[in-house]
């Protein structure tokens, strides 16, 4: 049971202190505090990685990366299957491919689901494709992105989430991987945006009221 969900972090989890790492000055004031830090996601990854591993090791995968939010962890998780790819028989020949997805506008999912590069899924017919996706939160994005994927006839389809968030209504589509389990609060950092800032923050942290009011639109 453990496995399959990922890292649990309860409801209760306040995070780190910001004191206790080195993160951008320009995002001084901006955060409230560091929840879950870039070490730990590295290592939870080099984890997922040997799990791929495992299940799809010498079968060809197009790793499908969605942007913007998904660049981070698509690449470190590449990355380690990459090096285990190296260091055993076991080896998975990858193919990357991009596909840009935008919902939210400031901290609020909005109705309309943009997908650019649709137009390139044709290449996944017949092929092993592993959807590598940064956060999940009510699931509809994955939904949405899963019809379209199908709908190109690949051989197999599996998801990868960095972050799946505990709200009632996901439960039905979560990732065949999943990073961490986290309560259904507004995350940035890691690649993760709020109104195209914060990317640049190596860990995932939340987001303060100020924070939220500076970068409003
Ligand atoms: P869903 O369709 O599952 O509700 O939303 C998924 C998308 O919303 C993600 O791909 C991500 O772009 C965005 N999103 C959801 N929750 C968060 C969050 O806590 N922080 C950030 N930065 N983006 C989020």
């Amino acid at each position: 049971e453990g496995r399959r969900g990922g890292i649990v972090i309860k409801d209760d989890w306040p995070g780190y202190s910001l004191d206790l790492f080195s993160y951008p000055a320009h995002y001084s004031g901006d955060l409230d505090c560091v929840y879950i830090p870039h070490g730990v996601i590295m290592d939870r990854t080099e984890r997922l990685a040997r799990n791929i591993m495992d299940d799809l090791g010498d079968h060809d995968i197009v790793v499908l990366c969605v942007l913007k939010g998904g660049y981070q962890f698509c690449a470190d998780l590449v990355d380690r299957i990459k090096a285990l790819s190296r260091n055993s028989n076991h080896t998975i020949p990858m193919r990357v491919h991009f596909i840009r997805l935008k919902s939210y506008v400031n901290d609020q999912s909005t109705e309309d689901l943009h997908i650019l590069g649709a137009e390139d899924l044709s290449s996944l017919n017949g092929k092993n494709v592993l959807i590598v996706e940064a956060i999940v939160d009510t699931g509809k994005t994955m939904k949405t992105l899963l019809k379209h994927v199908e709908a190109a006839g690949p051989k197999m389809i599996k998801v990868a989430g960095l972050l799946v968030k505990r709200v009632p209504h996901n439960a039905a589509c979560l990732p065949d991987y999943v990073g961490f389990e986290i309560p259904n609060r507004f995350v940035v950092g890691y690649a993760l945006d709020y109104n195209e800032y914060f990317r640049d923050l190596n860990h995932i942290c939340v987001i303060s009221e100020n924070g939220k009011m500076k970068y409003k639109i």
